[in-house]
């Protein structure tokens, strides 16, 4: 069949493509570090909304940007997606990412939650709070992640490894916040208020702290979320029993981190990867993220699933990315000095 041919018998089977798709293969390549199941319905709902099929490659951040880079101009990569501002950040400075140049995503992601020079932008955030036992009430004396520190807390805090990304982001942003010898002097108290040896994901410091080992477990906010619509009934009765700290309040605000993504330098398929970047801010992608995986959309106007809304709104710490990638290795340092495993 000629061209004229197969353009004629297509259009007459109704099967009209837009002219950007026509230029380029209907397919776009996510190099992604999320591992979550509501990717996965994301990306079957992009497919079905735009026609363009989406190619998964998944693993961890340092190692998909490793790869990226190692591909260099010849990499299928058109889209980063990890989780941490502090990895957007480093993607950016290593070069691998360009502007995803969207006025679109501009107007519907506030301004704290994208790169200033445009090289990436949140989809969604999270906070790292403190939880307890609502049946033993919150722990007296504990409103600030500085208070974590007190001798009072001795043998009261569940939280997983110091190396963890999620506790790195932390530090970082204490350390910013209080300088190095308040943050070591923190993670040594930490380290000594350790209920169990750091172990485990943040689900299973939740578990163990409602189980009665140590009465704080440190937490992303999405983790109790995903337990309280479990398709096991013990996680979803457990979730409502659990009372959070938003720490910070009086100050600082909460430490949030965010999933984002970012344009790769050399997409094959610009204009698909655009359009599954605009696809990330619609209503239909940020109520995946709000109410598949538990996480706080980035768009303003999108709805927070009701059991996280039922612990009230709050104030956050703007995530600063490149502060964060900054101060990450000093971070980790201090802690693993401070004895924190
Ligand atoms: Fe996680």
């Amino acid at each position: 069949m000629n061209r004229r041919a197969f353009l004629t018998s297509t259009a007459a089977a109704g099967l009209a493509v837009p002219a950007i798709a026509r230029a380029q293969e209907r397919v776009v390549s996510l190099y992604s570090s999320r591992h979550y199941d509501a990717d996965r319905q994301l990306h079957s709902a992009f497919t079905d909304s735009t026609g363009i099929r989406v190619r998964v490659i998944e693993a961890n951040a340092d190692q998909l940007l490793e790869r990226i880079r190692s591909e260099g101009t010849n990499s299928p990569a058109d889209v980063i997606i990890t989780v941490d501002a502090s990895r957007l950040a480093r993607a950016a400075e290593l070069g691998l990412t360009q502007p995803y140049a969207s006025a679109t995503i501009d107007s519907r992601v506030p301004a704290a939650l994208r790169d200033p020079d445009g090289q990436w932008f949140a989809a969604s955030t999270r906070a790292r709070v403190l939880m307890y036992d609502k049946a033993k009430g919150a722990p007296a004396g504990l409103s600030r992640y500085e208070d974590l520190a007190k001798e009072q807390f001795r043998g009261q805090i569940a939280v997983r490894s110091s190396g963890n990304g999620y506790n790195v982001a932390l530090a970082s942003s204490f350390l910013a916040a209080n300088g190095a010898e308040a943050t070591e002097a923190w993670a040594r108290g930490i380290a000594a208020n350790l209920a169990r040896p750091p172990a485990g994901g943040d689900r299973d410091q939740i578990r163990a702290m409602m189980a009665g080992q140590g009465t704080i477990a440190i937490s992303n906010t999405y983790y109790l979320g995903l337990m309280s619509i479990s398709n096991q009934a013990e996680e979803r009765e457990l979730a409502p029993r659990v009372g959070i700290i938003f720490p910070n309040q009086g100050d600082r605000g909460t430490h949030v981190n965010v999933s984002g993504a970012a344009l790769a330098k050399n997409s094959p398929n610009v204009d698909n990867a655009r359009v599954f970047l605009e696809f990330l801010t619609t209503p239909a992608a940020q109520r995946v993220f709000a109410l598949g995986n538990m996480e706080f959309p980035a768009v303003a106007e999108a709805e927070v699933h009701p059991f996280l809304a039922s612990y009230g709104d709050f104030k956050k710490e703007a995530p600063d990315g490149a502060k964060m990638l900054a101060n990450a290795p000093e971070a980790l340092r201090l802690m693993q000095r401070a004895g924190w495993r």
